[in-house]
């Protein structure tokens, strides 16, 4: 299916899902409800990368003035400004909520990303395909599984043996796997800023670079106040897209966020492998040419807000490829041209969090019957911290996710229609964790 059909299909899905929420509004249990607010003229946002220029790039689209604030001298230093990154859906063998919540949010971020070519915005890319390469038994096990239970349209993801892997790679491989043909790569920083460069052209962004938020206080209005090491900025309504670093954000510390540190290798494109022609992800990935590089990675750490370059960590991306897939390339330590890290915000359900910041001392008292019955029916909306937002936990799949939990940002400030279902908008709720610690007795 060529991309133009996908996104008629896409769009397709999205009206229906629009005129089942003409009215904006979400039923459900009590705590499923989202604030509504009247459409703001001007909102602030704490952020730079992928998250941030989403929503910027939407609520200026609505009209909505956006204020950034940025950390750096430059949008896209966090995350977001790794030289190449993969477009691609995580799809499990089952349709379960993770997985229809990517393959939704995929379809999503093509559209848009498509839409800023059209527009004229180039940043480099390739919709190259990916293969999830099935170099051990347990993987060719789950590749039969994934074929016996269909789950997924073939134009999604299908199954290919070592032949057409290779034929599709333009080398030789050793084994099939999983193939995504609309999924590719792309270079996130140059991405981010040309969806801020698209931004200006409304003139209704501003971007406040050098400015590091160390504070946010409410004032009596309920507006807010943002807070540097010199400055005090009022802004009525702040949304917090800051990436691992919001969790020093108080009161955003209060969700269960954490940062995972990676750190990706670039390698001289050389010989063979030059000729390799869509991404492969193994334990780690490996991506095509670009300007003389590939990149390889990544490592995990968790709990880690250490940026520094580690070439510990270097050594394990290319030993990680080399186990995966012995004899792929001939690298060495010599063939490094350069390597980065940063951090990746994490969720503990490896979903994101989109919407209103909850107030989690006033969920504990409204929900607390829901220790002796889940399936109370409480009709009181969500408690929540007045026009505070957030948009974070992208763990390692933002430039897939930012898209549709943009979309869904742009609905809860703007009264719009939102884009998902009243239970996938639940999972991707940030109060979603203290509903469920309630329910299971945890707290
Ligand atoms: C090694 C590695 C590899 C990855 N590979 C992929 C991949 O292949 N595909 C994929 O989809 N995803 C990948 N990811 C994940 C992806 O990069 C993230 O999900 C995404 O960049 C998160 O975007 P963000 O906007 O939420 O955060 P960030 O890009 O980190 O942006 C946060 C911004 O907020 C600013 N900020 C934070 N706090 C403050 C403050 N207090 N005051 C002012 N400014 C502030 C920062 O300066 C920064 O500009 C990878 C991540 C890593 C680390």
């Amino acid at each position: 299916m060529t991309l133009t059909l996908i996104t008629i299909a896409v769009a397709n899905k999205m009206i229906n899902i629009k005129q089942n929420h003409q009215q904006n509004k979400v039923v459900g249990k009590g705590y499923q409800i989202r604030p509504h607010i009247n459409k703001p003229q001007h909102v602030a946002i704490i952020g730079g990368g992928i998250a941030s220029a989403c929503v910027a790039y939407l609520l200026t689209r609505q009209g909505v003035k956006v204020t950034l604030y940025c950390k750096e001298g430059t949008v896209a230093q966090g995350a977001s400004s790794n030289a190449i990154g993969a477009l691609y859906p995580l799809l499990h063998q089952q349709k379960d909520d993770i997985s229809e919540f990517y393959q939704q949010a995929f379809w999503r971020a093509k559209q848009l990303y498509q839409e800023l070519l059209d527009d004229g915005f180039k940043f480099s890319h390739q919709w190259c395909g990916l293969l999830d390469i099935a170099y051990k038994d347990s993987l060719k096990k789950h590749q039969q599984r994934f074929d016996e239970i269909a789950a997924w349209p073939k134009e999604l993801i299908h199954s290919i043996d070592k032949n057409q892997a290779s034929a599709i790679a333009n080398i030789r491989l050793d084994h099939g796997g999983l193939f995504i043909p609309e999924a590719g790569w792309i270079a996130p920083q140059e991405l981010v800023k040309q969806l801020f460069s698209a931004t200006k052209t409304t003139n209704l962004l501003k971007i406040e670079n050098n400015i590091t938020i160390k504070e946010i206080k409410q004032n009596s209005d309920k507006s807010w106040q943002l807070k540097t090491d010199t400055k005090i900025y009022n802004e009525n309504i702040l949304i917090v897209c800051g990436g691992a670093e919001s969790i020093k954000i108080k009161p955003i510390n209060q969700l269960p966020l954490t940062s995972v540190r990676g750190q990706i290798t670039s390698m001289t494109s050389k010989r063979e492998i030059s000729k390799l022609a869509t991404v492969i992800c193994h334990k780690g990935y490996l991506t095509p040419e670009n300007n003389g590089i590939h990149c390889i990675g990544a490592t995990f750490d968790k709990n880690s807000f250490d940026t520094e370059v580690k070439t510990e960590h270097d050594q394990y991306n290319l030993r990680m490829l080399n186990e995966c897939l012995p004899g792929l390339t001939d690298w060495h330590e010599d063939d490094i041209v350069s390597a980065k890290a940063r951090l990746r915000c994490m969720t503990p359900d490896h979903l994101p969090m989109v919407g209103a910041m909850p107030n989690l001392t006033a969920h504990v008292d409204h929900y607390a019957h829901l220790r002796k019955d889940k399936n109370w029916k409480f009709t009181e909306p969500a408690p929540v911290i007045d026009n505070l937002y957030v948009m974070t936990g992208l763990g390692a799949r933002g430039l897939c996710s930012a898209p549709l939990l943009a979309d869904i940002l742009a609905a809860d400030i703007c009264g719009t229609p939102y884009p998902v279902d009243n239970k996938m908008l639940f999972n991707l709720s940030p109060n979603r964790f203290i509903i469920r610690d309630l329910i299971k007795r945890k707290i």
